[in-house]
């Protein structure tokens, strides 16, 4: 018979555990909330996987968290059905580190300067987004066993003291019929965790929309009339429930008893197959808290149906800032949408429902027109998620769109570089990104929306007209506006690297073409009088064109009277198909 064996943690799990503990300490609730994040993750296991194998349930039928206190023991159960883990699994899975990303994280944590430099708050905030998962645990406990029935193993026990882990049969035999118990023997300080009341309080704020139901192991007091016989209709009677007499009150016919069962702590119908006129603000908030971990609201938020083609539901949202390394990671990393069908979670892993740009967008999909029994790959191939990824785009956009304009400076600030990228990368969403797009521009130090620049331009102005440069104060000075801004012309200034590819990408707004004026030709709305006075200019100053473009041949394609200068004596403007001068820097400062 297999005996009991030890092992050590993996470093990387050391090393964890210490930070959880170092960082974590004012913050110990949320080891809860990783608990029962993981039972749901289980249960989704096996759900899914029920799909294509419907006898997988019958091992236990139920799918379910229940969480169960015995002060007195200072011992704290949280149970589920879900797939389970087999020895292996628990070596593995509760002895190493597996998740990518965690190493760069841990080394990050561990950058003694980073840690410094931001706050306490920052980290906690960063460490619980990360999500420390199941070695919280140890937040408030001194011991956590784990005992674990999978399918296609006899149940076994882990048991560890955070120091070292070991790994044994379960004397017990396969009690679980599947899924996994988690004891924990809770420190003397966090003996307020085995309350009922600070338990019902941490599933509220932190797992109210877990996918399955929860329940707590609770006593509630009934007051019953002597007559009738004990109460036991309850209508999900469960085998362990217990009733106890407690002691009568004064009234001879009425008794009071405290029963004690399984109460359902959260309302496990998905929101988003709610109305939308029937959700409240505040449960979207929770709602969106609970599934970024994000601990400030959304900035916006879009809850709809999409019908058509295919039919599907979707609540999506904004962040209010997104992670300051997103950029390092642009294109390489996965979208942020939860695939659901027929309300069975699949995959939050496709990559397939937002492009690059858009990645940022939280939220979940869940349609009823997709099949549940194939593949992840297969449904992945499915012409379906192309059509539902166009509709998000587009819903996502108009999202966007209705951002008001106190918030619009913020998602601005955030999320300017994304917009650009889309308007090169997007071809058939154009139209719509260059709606949101805003630029600084000579009319003032404030920024503007296109739609606002052409609905101010003159009435004789047939191009928008844009100079881009390394900051304001450059592009203010540039030669190339002076007249412009002279003759009460808007000049768009572009002062972020990305602007001018973006706006080179970009072949019109409303019917208006854009004109970089640090190029050659473009069009100044001149009257026949000012073209004659022109003409007159050049001919006069020819052997000063002429003895230029001799001087400077090799340098320009050549030397021609300007008609954009007011104060400055001469420019030097790129080709209608050249590279500008700052395109010109922005290559240089690339290739360093
Ligand atoms: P994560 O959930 O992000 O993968 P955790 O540290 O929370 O990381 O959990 C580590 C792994 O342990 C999980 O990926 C899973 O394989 C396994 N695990 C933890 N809790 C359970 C459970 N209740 N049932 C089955 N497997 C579990
Ligand atoms: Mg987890």
């Amino acid at each position: 018979r297999e005996r009991a064996q030890n092992f050590t943690f993996q470093t990387e799990v050391n090393r964890m555990m210490k930070l959880i503990i170092n960082s974590l300490y004012r913050n110990k609730e949320i080891f809860l909330r990783e608990l029962i994040s993981n039972g749901s993750d289980a249960l989704d296991k096996i759900r899914l996987l029920s799909l294509t194998d419907r006898e997988i349930l019958n091992t236990n039928p139920d799918l379910s968290i229940r969480i169960k206190a015995e002060p007195e023991k200072r011992l704290l159960h949280i149970i589920d059905s879900g797939v389970g883990m087999t020895r292996r699994d628990l070596v593995q899975n509760l002895g190493t580190i597996a998740k990518s990303g965690t190493a760069d994280f841990l080394s990050k944590m561990q950058d003694s300067d980073k840690v410094q430099e931001s706050g306490a708050q920052e980290m906690n905030d960063m460490i619980g987004q990360f999500g420390v998962g199941f070695y919280s645990a140890f937040l408030v406990a001194d011991r956590v066993t784990v005992a674990s029935k999978h399918n296609d193993d006899s149940q076994h026990v882990w048991e560890s003291d955070a120091n070292s882990f070991s790994v044994a049969p379960d004397p017990r035999g396969d009690t679980l019929k599947r899924g996994t118990h988690i004891t924990l023997h809770i420190k003397e300080e966090a003996a307020d965790y085995l309350q009922p009341d600070t338990i019902r309080a941490l599933v509220k704020k932190y797992s109210q929309f877990i996918n399955f139901p929860i329940y707590l192991w609770a006593a509630r007091t009934e007051t019953v009339a002597e007559a009738e016989p004990e109460d036991a209709d309850d209508a999900d009677a469960d085998d362990d429930a217990k009733v106890e007499e407690a002691e009568e009150k004064s009234e001879p016919k009425k008794t009071e008893k405290t029963v004690w069962d399984w109460e359902l702590m959260n309302d496990n119908k998905p929101i988003w197959t709610r109305k939308p006129s029937e959700v409240a603000e505040d449960e979207y908030t929770s709602f969106y808290k609970s599934l970024t971990k994000d601990t400030a609201a959304p900035l916006a938020k879009a809850h709809f149906v999409a019908e058509g083609e295919v039919t599907f539901r979707a609540l999506l949202f904004v962040p209010r800032a997104q992670p300051a390394d997103s950029f390092n990671r642009y294109g390489t990393k996965t979208d942020h949408i939860k695939l659901y069908v027929r309300r069975v979670f699949i995959t939050d892993e496709f990559n397939e429902l937002m492009p690059n740009y858009l990645a940022f967008i939280q939220g979940i999909v869940d349609s009823d027109d997709l099949p549940l029994n194939v593949s992840r790959e297969t449904l992945q191939q499915h012409k379906l998620i192309k059509i539902i990824k166009k509709k998000l785009v587009r819903k996502a956009l108009d999202m966007l769109k209705k951002i008001p304009d106190d918030e619009y400076e913020q998602f601005w600030k955030e999320y300017s570089t994304n917009i650009k990228l889309g308007v090169i990368e997007d071809p058939s969403n154009r139209a719509r990104l260059a709606k949101l797009l805003r630029f600084q521009s000579s009319r003032g130090a404030g920024m503007t929306f296109l739609a606002d620049y052409v609905a101010r331009m003159k009435p004789n102005q047939n191009h928008i007209y844009y100079i881009a440069g390394a900051s304001r104060a450059e592009v203010e000075k540039s030669p190339f506006a002076e007249r412009l801004v002279r003759s009460g012309y808007e000049v768009l200034y572009l002062t972020e690297a990305v602007d001018e590819y973006c706006l080179s990408s970009l072949p019109e707004y409303e019917g208006k073409k854009f004109q970089n004026i640090a190029k050659e030709i473009f069009d100044l709305n001149e009257n026949e009088q000012q073209k004659e006075r022109w003409e007159a200019y050049k001919k006069e100053m020819e052997p000063l064109t002429r003895w230029l473009g001799d001087k400077l041949g090799a340098w320009v394609t050549r030397a021609e009277v300007s008609r954009r200068l007011a104060r400055s004596p001469a420019a030097l403007a790129a080709t209608a198909f050249g590279w500008t001068g700052n395109m010109e820097r922005l290559a240089l400062s690339n290739a360093h």
